[in-house]
Order: C-alpha cells, then structure tokens, then sequence
C-alpha cells in the first residue's frame, strides 16, 4: 500500500535489517529497540491492525507466530521472549501495519506500563 512504511520495508524500498523472510513473513531488527534483542514481524500484505485480522487473511498471523518460533529457536532464545502486537491509539500502534514485536534478552516485567 503507497506510504505504508512497512510496506516499503517489505519492497525493500525503506532499507532494514532482515531476520527472516518467507512467501508470507518479513521480519526484521526494530530501529528504536526496546530489548537487547527486538524485532518485528510483518504479513507481506497490507493488513491495519490486529482488529482487522479475519478468515481471508488469518493465515498470515499463522505464518508469523510459526516464523516467530523458528527466529527464537536460531536467537537461541531458551530463556523466554514477549510477543507484543499493539492495536490503536489506546493499544500505543504507530505504524498502522498490522506486526508483532519480539522483544527478548532482558527479563520483562508483568504487567506492561
Ligand atoms: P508500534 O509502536 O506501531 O507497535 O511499532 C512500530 C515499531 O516500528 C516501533 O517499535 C518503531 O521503533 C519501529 N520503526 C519505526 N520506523 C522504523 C523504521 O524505519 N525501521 C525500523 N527497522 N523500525 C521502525
Ligand atoms: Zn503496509
């Protein structure tokens, strides 16, 4: 979609450090990270927000959460790691494609600020 950062991320037109890439899944280092080690997964498609995940696109959050294990499974990640995936204003989403933080190498508190 034209002026979605993670779109152009995905084109490779906004440049960004790749953990993982399949048919459906690109991931990649967040630039501002919030845990020794953050990144974050996005669907190859344009989808807004976790409030707009539905049986035709559903899939694709299958897709992350399998890509998701296999990063954390390569980052030797034993320890434990946080999936965020922040919808809306209240949810804190700055870029409105949907994704999923992984945010590991630091102990997290519980609950979030
Ligand atoms: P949100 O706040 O919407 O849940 O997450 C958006 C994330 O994208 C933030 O953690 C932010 O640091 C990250 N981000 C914003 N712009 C860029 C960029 O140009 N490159 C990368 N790698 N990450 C970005
Ligand atoms: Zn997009």
């Amino acid at each position: 979609m034209e002026d979605c950062l993670f779109c152009k991320i995905i084109s490779g037109d906004v440049p960004s450090t790749k953990v993982y890439e399949d048919e459906y899944v690109y991931a990649f280092l967040d630039i501002a990270p919030q845990a020794p080690f953050h990144a974050v997964f996005v669907p190859k498609i344009h989808i807004k927000s976790p409030a707009f995940i539905d049986s035709e696109n559903s899939l694709y959050v299958a897709k992350i959460y399998e890509a998701i294990a296999t990063v954390a499974k390569n980052e030797k990640l034993e320890k434990g790691f946080r999936v965020v995936a922040n919808c809306g204003e209240d949810g804190g989403q700055t870029v409105g494609h949907l994704h999923f933080h992984l945010l590991a190498r630091r102990n997290l508190q519980w609950p979030p600020g």
